[in-house]
């Protein structure tokens, strides 16, 4: 899963940015109001962390436009102590949930699994198919109750597949959501990665639907 980071403050923001990579996200960051119109406007995210005070372009303006253009990725304000009324204009510009500065960097990524959870429409804390499971609480996964150790490439892969079951991704969608820009992105590692996932989580889970992409589905006779 792939989240931008809207922060101007540069020491929240790289302690942030950081604890988002330790659970197991992709993360793009924007300083200010502008940087962040551009990426959410142009790249796919499946959440966006932003903070309403912003040099250059206000995060409600920013928040405003791109649910104006038709943005619809879950998006979770940052407001100031006090600002209650920040907040109500953050609801009404297109938020999904606000957290008050400052906060408790375990409850910022609480919040994020829900909408990540919410936004794919999964209800479970925990994710499955089959005898496959995978915990974001602890970016754990296991095949049939045996833990299964995953570098941090393969694991977003996993979340991501584990995340939209049984419906074929094709490799460009997962590029852009596994990768952060600064990424050298090439679609052919992909195949890579698929394949070494393969070997740790059994060959048959992750199907190749040729010329379209991968699918993940329950092995026959597993429960979904
Ligand atoms: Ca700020």
């Amino acid at each position: 899963m792939r989240i931008l980071l809207v922060e101007d403050e540069p020491d929240i923001a790289r302690q942030l940015k950081q604890a988002l990579a330790d659970a197991g996200y992709a993360v793009d960051h924007a300083p200010d109001g502008e940087e962040a119109q551009f990426l959410g406007e142009t790249e796919p995210y499946d959440a966006v962390i932003l903070d309403l005070g912003l040099p250059k372009v206000d995060g409600v303006s920013v928040l405003e436009r791109w649910r104006r253009e038709g943005m619809s990725s879950p998006v979770l304000i940052l407001t100031a102590r006090g600002a209650w009324s920040e907040k109500v204009a953050g609801f009404d510009a297109g938020a999904d949930d606000y957290l008050t500065k400052p906060y408790h960097t375990e409850e910022l990524l609480a919040r994020l699994r829900a909408l990540l959870r919410r936004a794919t429409g999964h209800s479970q804390p925990t994710l499955s198919c089959g005898g496959l499971r995978l915990d974001p609480r602890a970016a754990r996964a296991s095949v049939n109750g045996e833990p299964v150790r995953l570098t941090s490439l393969e694991y977003r892969l996993l979340h991501y597949v584990m995340m939209h079951q049984g419906r074929v991704i094709s490799r460009t969608e997962l590029v852009e959501h596994l990768y952060d820009q600064d990424f050298d992105r090439d679609s052919n590692t992909i195949e890579v990665f698929v394949g070494r996932l393969r070997k740790k989580i059994g060959p048959d889970r992750i199907e190749t639907v040729r010329g379209l992409g991968y699918r993940l589905t329950p092995l026959p006779g597993e429960p979904a």
